[in-house]
C-alpha cells in the first residue's frame, strides 16, 4: 500500500514506493549484488548519495575533495542494507542506506583529511573453531582470537570440533573455564553431525566468519551445515586473496533457512584483521577482568607491573584464570594483539 507522502517526496518522477530494501552482499567499486525480496539485483549508487557518503558534510569538505581519490574507495560495503530502486532486468540504483551492517567499523584514514571511513563492514560474529585434536587447540590463539573479537565488539562463539575423536580432560577444564566468562561453547563433530543444529542456530540472521587454525574443519563444519558451502567461502577467499586490504572481493554467502543469514569469506576476515583499529582496550577485551578494573591504585594501571593492582589480585585469589591472565601478559607487553601476521595461516 502506498501512501500519498510516498508519491510526494519523489524527486525523479518515480516513487519511494517503487523502493525495495535488500543487503549487499557482494561487489566493489560501483557495483553491488544486493540480495532482496525478489532476489538478486545488481545496482550502481546514486551520485548524489555516493558523495554525501565519501564527503560528509563538514566546513572543510571542499578540502576533503582534493585529498581524497574518487573511485578507489566504496562508499558502502558488503552487509549494508539499502534501499534501492529496481531499474527493470535485474538492475537498480541504490538511493540510500538504511543500516550500516552490524560488525561494521571505521578507523581513521590519513587520506580523508582525519575524518573515519568504514573500511570493512558485514561481520557481526566470529566463529572461531578449534579441534578437540588433529591438530591440539591452542588456548593462546583462541585468546587472541577473542581479543580481537571483542577489540571490534563482534559475538564470539567458540566451536570445538571434531568431539568424535575424544576431549582430553584437560581441554574439558579450559573450556569450562571460557564457558564461565560467558563465551558460548559449541561441541561439534562434522563428521557425526553433533553440535550442527546449534551451530545454526547461532548463525541464523547473523553474518558470522569462520576462523581457525588450518585443518581443524572449517570447511568440513560449512559444507555439513549445508551442501558446498565449505568449497564457497574457502574458494573466495583463495582467488582474492592480493584484494585483501579493501573491501573488494568480500563476499558473502547466503544461509539457508528462515531467519537467514551469511558466511563471511575469507578476504573480508583478513580486511577486518588488517584494519583493525582497536576501539577497545586491551583490558576490555578479557571479560572477566571488568568487575576489577576500577578498583586498581592507579587509575591508568596496565595490571602489568603497578602496585595494589586489582586485577593481580584477582588472579592471585583465583577468580581470574591464571592462564587468561598470561595472555593477557604477553598481549599487553608485546603490543601486536592482533596483527595481521596472526591471520595468514587461521582463515
Ligand atoms: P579446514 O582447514 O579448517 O577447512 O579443515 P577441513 O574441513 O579441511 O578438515 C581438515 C581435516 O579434518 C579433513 O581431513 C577432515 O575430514 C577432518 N575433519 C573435519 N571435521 C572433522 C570431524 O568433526 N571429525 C573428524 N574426525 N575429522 C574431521
Ligand atoms: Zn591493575
Amino acid at each position: 500500500m502506498r501512501s500519498t507522502s510516498d508519491a510526494q517526496t519523489s524527486h525523479s518522477g518515480e516513487t519511494d514506493g517503487a523502493q525495495i530494501e535488500g543487503l549487499i552482499v557482494d561487489g566493489s567499486r560501483g557495483q553491488y549484488r544486493v540480495e532482496t525480496a525478489e532476489g538478486i539485483v545488481v545496482c550502481t549508487i546514486r551520485g548524489r548519495l555516493r558523495k554525501q557518503l565519501i564527503y560528509p558534510v563538514s566546513t572543510n569538505a571542499h578540502r576533503r575533495v582534493k585529498s581524497v581519490k574518487v573511485g578507489e574507495k566504496d562508499p558502502v560495503a558488503v552487509g549494508d542494507r539499502v534501499r534501492l530502486l529496481p531499474t527493470g532486468g535485474g538492475a537498480g540504483v541504490i538511493e540510500a542506506v538504511v543500516a550500516r551492517a552490524g560488525g561494521a567499523f571505521t578507523r581513521d584514514d590519513p587520506d580523508d583529511g582525519g575524518g573515519t571511513l568504514t573500511t570493512v563492514a558485514g561481520l557481526d560474529q566470529l566463529v572461531l573453531v578449534f579441534a578437540a585434536r588433529d591438530p591440539e587447540p591452542h588456548p593462546r590463539l583462541l585468546d587472541r582470537l577473542l581479543v580481537l573479537a571483542e577489540a571490534q565488539e563482534l559475538v564470539a562463539v567458540v566451536c570445538l570440533n571434531k568431539v568424535d575423536l575424544d576431549v582430553a580432560p584437560a581441554l574439558e577444564a579450559r573450556l569450562a573455564v571460557y564457558r564461565r566468562v560467558g563465551y558460548p561453547i559449541i561441541l561439534a563433530s562434522a563428521t557425526d553431525g553433533r553440535g550442527l543444529d546449534e551451530l545454526r542456530a547461532r548463525l541464523a540472521g547473523r553474518v558470522s566468519a569462520f576462523v581457525g587454525a588450518s585443518g581443524v574443519g572449517k570447511t568440513s563444519l560449512l559444507n555439513a551445515l549445508q551442501p558446498e558451502l565449505g568449497q564457497r567461502v574457502g574458494a573466495v577467499g583463495a582467488s582474492t586473496h592480493k584484494g585483501r586490504h579493501t573491501t573488494t572481493g568480500t563476499r558473502l554467502f547466503p544461509l539457508a533457512g528462515p531467519a537467514g543469514g551469511y558466511i563471511a569469506d575469507t578476504a573480508g576476515i583478513q580486511a577486518l584483521a588488517l584494519g583493525a583499529g582497536t576501539r577497545r582496550q586491551l583490558d576490555r577485551c578479557f571479560r572477566e577482568f571488568q568487575p576489577f578494573l576500577g578498583a586498581c591504585r592507579l587509575t591508568d594501571c596496565t595490571h602489568v607491573h603497578e602496585p595494589d593492582c586489582a586485577v593481580r589480585a584477582a588472579v592471585r585469589a583465583g577468580e581470574i584464570d591464571a592462564a587468561r591472565y598470561d595472555s593477557y601478559h604477553r598481549l599487553a607487553t608485546d603490543g601486536s594483539a592482533a596483527s595481521a601476521e596472526d591471520w595468514g595461516d587461521i582463515v
